[in-house]
């Protein structure tokens, strides 16, 4: 491809001299050769000082970041004549093509040598590239005539995103391999010292004041870079009692004893392996750059997601007190549907509230063959389980948000016996706290009144309890969250950020945002589908295995750099200076 661009441009466009330059490696490296092509080029052609050059690239996010890199030299005379257009006629028209690019982006420097002399000095620091994003799905002629009459104009600073990137490039396989430890490394809620230490000797080499223990087994890091806003950044650290079948050369073959002293398989099922990497990522690629931003950042590893009380640990620890109070707290969390390096969002309520119900149903035993003789708990118990489902369907206004899942039913010892009692487990789901009340007094009233109906005395009417360890809804702070799309869509592609349906799954980082006086917080996901396998489940409708599940791990390679970049530039977005 990139030989037939230059013969095309050659045939097109006498007196462009250029110069070849594609790679498939890490940014960094990429640079480092452009460095020395342009030299060696700037020789051969006698380029000096005056000349335009132009250098674009086009990204490929879900593709796991590959970069086609490309410069062109334009002498003084040609820099109007319609030389640019056939320039990015051709570009677009090679990006549209290849359905997966994101963006196009374009640099023109007025004065390359310079600008060579700064990259030599300064490693990725291109102070002097004037630099222009398209979107090829939008961009349009006008444009196009536009920004090669800007051409020669004077320059702006270099972009955080390009240092992020080249760090990121640096940061990658050591990421990887951490990431693939922790994956083999799993520990269940409240277990987790292992991985917690490492996360605490991670943030220690990467430059934070690090603090252990916090809560039941939390770590704090604190970046500190002068005056400005604190940013709060949360990664879980726990696993799940799940056997991994995922195949992976990493896969976990832990086993550990649970809360109950049963001995049972650990994975890291939720993704919380790739949420530390990212944390880790973050604050080792924003400890190198800290030039982009300013304030602090408040690295959180916390544990005990899974099994809710972690974040709650750790805020009655004096997580806000005992360090540096944040202006926001942000989290992510990758994502089953997604594929890798798209980004999912909601403003406001993105994950529900959590009551877990037990309801104790009461009978009066006896034998199988004389049921006129009992209170059959079993038949009680059915009745109430099919009442409950009236809750959602009769009671509550359409298009409220709730679920009442009876997730087990256990009573009876044989098939002649009608036992005593029956156990019921269930899971109330729900964002509005008066629907949440409204359903919880529902199904007190529903077990009491099947359980008169049935002719049940006072004295043995069931037995409703709420756990009091609810996990309460998560709000995600609109004008907070809609800041960051924003400056998302800048780092990921406008096509890359995706609204994502609020969920009816619970995320105790909600605890963060329930402090008084409150800090807004946002939670977003992360892609972690390998975009072949996203591909394929599009086009078959083959399903995806979903978080919890054993065959669920996230493409890591894209998708620890989108998980770094995400968290990295919240925090750029957040402390920069007012303009
Ligand atoms: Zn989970
Ligand atoms: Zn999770």
């Amino acid at each position: 491809m990139i030989a037939d661009f230059n013969l095309r441009l050659a045939q097109e466009s006498e007196g462009l001299v250029l110069d070849e330059g594609c790679a498939r490696s890490g940014v960094a490296a990429l640079l480092r050769d452009r460095t020395k092509g342009v030299y060696y080029l700037a020789e051969a052609a006698g380029v000096v000082v005056g000349q335009t050059m132009i250098t674009y690239e086009w990204s490929d996010w879900r593709n796991g970041n590959i970069w086609w890199i490309q410069s062109v030299y334009v002498k003084p005379e040609f820099r109007r004549a319609g030389v640019f257009r056939a320039i990015f006629n051709y570009l677009q028209g090679q990006a549209q093509a290849q359905k997966e690019v994101c963006s196009l982006r374009l640099y023109v420097h007025a004065d390359n040598t310079r600008a060579c002399q700064s990259y030599e000095r300064l490693g990725m620091n291109r102070t002097r590239y004037e630099i222009f994003e398209l979107d090829v799905r939008k961009v349009g002629l006008a444009l196009l005539v536009c920004l090669a009459a800007l051409c020669g104009r004077a320059q702006t600073p270099a972009p955080a995103r390009e240092l992020v990137q080249a760090r990121l490039a640096q940061e990658a396989p050591s990421l990887l391999e951490l990431y693939k430890h922790l994956h083999a490394h799993p520990e269940l809620s409240f277990q987790e010292t292992q991985s917690a230490a490492r996360v605490a000797e991670e943030l220690r080499k990467a430059g934070c004041e690090v603090t252990t223990g916090v809560g039941k087994g939390g770590v704090v890091g604190v970046l500190r870079n002068g005056a400005g806003p604190t940013v709060l950044l949360r990664a879980d650290m726990d696993a799940l009692p799940v056997k991994e079948q995922t195949g992976l050369p990493y896969a976990s073959t832990v086993k550990a004893k649970d809360a109950q002293g049963n001995e049972v398989s650990v994975m890291h099922a939720c993704g919380h392996d790739i949420h530390m990497t990212w944390l880790v990522g973050a604050a080792r690629v924003l400890a190198q750059i800290k030039p982009q931003w300013r304030g602090t950042v408040v690295f959180v590893g916390q544990p005990a997601e899974e099994a809710v009380g972690g974040a709650t640990g750790m805020i009655a620890d004096g997580l806000f007190q005992r360090f540096p109070r944040p202006d926001y707290c942000f989290a992510l969390h990758d994502d089953a549907e997604l594929a890798a390096g798209t980004v999912g969002y909601r403003l406001g309520y993105f994950c529900a509230n959590i009551d877990s119900v037990d309801i104790l149903v009461r009978g009066v035993g006896g034998h199988g063959a004389y049921p006129h003789k009992t209170k059959d708990p079993v038949v009680l118990a059915a009745q109430i389980v099919l009442a409950l489902q009236t809750i959602v369907s009769r009671e509550v206004q359409p298009g409220e948000p709730v679920v009442v899942t009876v997730g087990t039913i256990h009573g009876g010892t044989r098939r002649n016996i009608i036992p005593d009692e029956v156990r019921l487990q269930l899971t109330v789901r729900s964002y509005n706290e008066a629907a949440r009340r409204q359903t919880l007094e529902a199904i007190r009233r529903i077990a009491r009144g099947e359980a008169l109906a049935a002719g049940l005395p006072e004295d043995r009417l069931p037995e409703v309890k709420a756990s009091e360890e609810g996990v309460p809804a998560l709000y995600n702070d609109p004008g907070l969250t809609e800041r960051l799309v924003g400056a998302l869509k800048g780092w990921f592609g406008e096509t890359n950020l995706v609204e994502k349906r609020a969920s009816m799954g619970g995320e105790d980082f909600a605890e963060f945002g329930r402090t008084d006086p409150k800090v807004p917080i946002c939670m977003m996901n992360i892609g972690g589908v390998s975009p072949e396998a996203h591909k394929e489940s599009q086009q078959t409708g083959k399903p995806l295995p979903s978080l919890h599940s054993p065959f669920w791990a996230p493409a890591p390679e894209p998708g620890i750099k989108a998980g770094v970049t995400a968290l990295t530039a919240t925090v750029i977005e957040l402390t920069r200076k007012p303009e």
